[in-house]
This record gives structure tokens, sequence and C-alpha cells, in this order.
């Protein structure tokens, strides 16, 4: 038994086009991950494989693609979570990464620490070998254009969870942020328990929307808490959602249980995504 979910953002709705283009690729990640699963890998390598596709897609809100801050710069945030230990790493306000998910990871398993940021997470990624992209190299045509016409409302944060053959939860999210956002801002996507949470007792979960509501509602973990409590997870993604709209935020989310259970909701036009399970049953949803 396995499971896998993975999102493309929660936001506006995109035009048909693109909007088929983003469950596509969605299903792409999904069905990466799942390969992963089905050979018996971890849910952890199969929710970064998933997260590094979305990030190389510039569809999407994350690696190359990001939206780009008010001063026109890319800044990324990401953390990953590794259910069966605990264990999690967190990057923010990262320049010269092209996946920034996978440092995320580094921070969790060569370093002391769970969040690195700016200068220090990009000397860091240094010090790992990671090689710097050149600056500019993850600003693409259409988000210079609306960084220019200062229209860039769109979402597209990426996400993935997975549960893999032990039973094993791991949740990953990765995002260039807010469009226009000031230099320095950190949204809820490297937080632990407001972005993303697994924890392999009871759930893993990755969100999407405006990071500044995310965070006070603390909504990856409101859906943990809410399996924990006994709630079947489809009813406990609705109620973590429910309480973000209640404080009028805007977004989404999916889960994974430890028992293979798939589960999502949002309170935005749409959200992207996708998922595939062992026993075959697929799809996508946009909205
Ligand atoms: N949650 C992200 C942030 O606030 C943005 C998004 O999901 O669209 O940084």
């Amino acid at each position: 038994m396995f499971s896998i979910v993975v999102h493309g953002g929660a936001g506006p709705k995109r035009d048909q086009e693109s909007g088929d283009a983003a469950r596509a690729s969605c299903l792409a990640a999904a069905e990466r991950g799942a390969a992963i699963l089905s050979a018996g890998g971890s849910a952890l390598d199969a929710v970064e494989a998933a997260a590094r596709w979305l990030e190389d897609d510039p569809l999407f809100n994350a690696g190359l693609g990001a939206v780009l801050n008010a001063d026109g710069e890319v800044e990324l945030d990401a953390s990953v979570m590794n259910g069966e230990t605990l264990e999690a790493g967190a990057v923010a306000v990262v320049k010269t990464v092209k996946n920034p998910i996978s440092l995320a990871r580094l921070v969790m398993e060569k370093s002391p620490h769970v969040l690195l940021v700016g200068e220090g997470a990009d000397a860091f990624a240094r010090a790992q070998g990671v090689p710097a992209i050149a600056p500019g190299s993850l600003v693409t045509p259409l988000q210079r254009q609306r960084w220019l016409e200062r229209t860039g409302a769109t979402h597209g944060t990426i996400g993935a969870v997975a549960v893999d053959q032990r039973g094993q939860v791991a949740a990953a999210t990765s995002t260039g942020g807010t469009a226009g956002k000031l230099k320095g801002r950190v949204g809820d996507s490297p937080l632990i328990g407001a972005g993303t949470v697994a924890d392999s007792r009871w759930a893993a979960a990755s969100s999407t929307g405006l990071g500044e509501f995310i965070i006070r509602v603390g909504l990856a973990r409101a859906v943990l808490e809410g399996v924990r409590r006994g709630a079947a997870l489809n009813l406990a993604c609705e109620e973590a959602i429910a309480e973000l709209k209640r404080i009028g935020g805007d977004g989404g989310l999916i889960a994974v249980t430890p028992s293979g259970g798939v589960g999502w909701a949002f309170c935005s036009e749409r959200m992207a995504g996708a998922f595939v399970k062992s026993t075959g049953e697929r799809g996508t949803f946009f909205d």
C-alpha cells in the first residue's frame, strides 16, 4: 500500500489552457513519486522527487518561474518533514538554489538545525556542494512581465505528501511566496506546522494560500490534530480550511494518512493537484 498527493497551489482560477497544463504536470509529479513508492522507496524520497519536478516546471510559483518580490528578485522558501522521525528541514529567502526542497532536506540531514534563511542558507548550500545558479536564472519572462505590470496575484506554490509501503509519511512544500512581497518576507511554506507537517502516527499535510493567514491558524498541523482527535481525513481537512476561512484567509491543503487515505480541501477559487494510489486509483483536481 502507498499513496501520494501533490498540489500546484491554491488561488485565483487559471485559464483553461494553463489549468489543464498545471493538472497534467501535477499528475506527472505524482506519478514520479509513485514510481519511487511502488519500488519500495521512502515517502521522503517520493515527496522530494515530486516537489523537484514541480519546482522545475515554470508553470508553478516555486523554483523556476517563482514570483518576484517588490524589488524584482526571486526569494524562495521550502520545507520538508519526515513523519517517521519527526525530523524537519527548511530554508527561506534563498536566492541561488535551483531546487530549494533538496536544500531543505540537506538542512534536515546535514545540519543540527531546522530552518536556515537568507545568505546563511545560500552559504550552507555552497558548503554542501549545491551549485549556485546565476542570479536571475529562475526569472521567467512571464513573471518579469507580471512584476513590471504589478499584476502578480498568482499563487502556484507546490507541495507533496506521501505514505510509503512501510506506513511512513512525509511532506514537502516549496514556493516563491507572494508576488510583490517585501524583501525578506517569509511565508508559511518553510514553517513546520503551518506549511508542512508529517507524523507517521497521524497524517502528513502541505498547505498553500496566503501565508499571513496560514501561519496564524497553523494550517497543516490543524489537519494532523483533527485526525489525532479521530476525525476522518476529509473532515479534518475541511475543518482546518473552515478555520482559515473564518479569519479571512484564502488557500488549501493536501493530506495523507498512514493507512493510505488521501484528502484535500480549499477555500480559494481553485487548487490544482493530483493523486496516485497503489490501488491504481489516480486523478487530478482543479476546482
Ligand atoms: N503560501 C505561500 C506563501 O504565502 C503562497 C502560496 O501558497 O501561494 O508564501
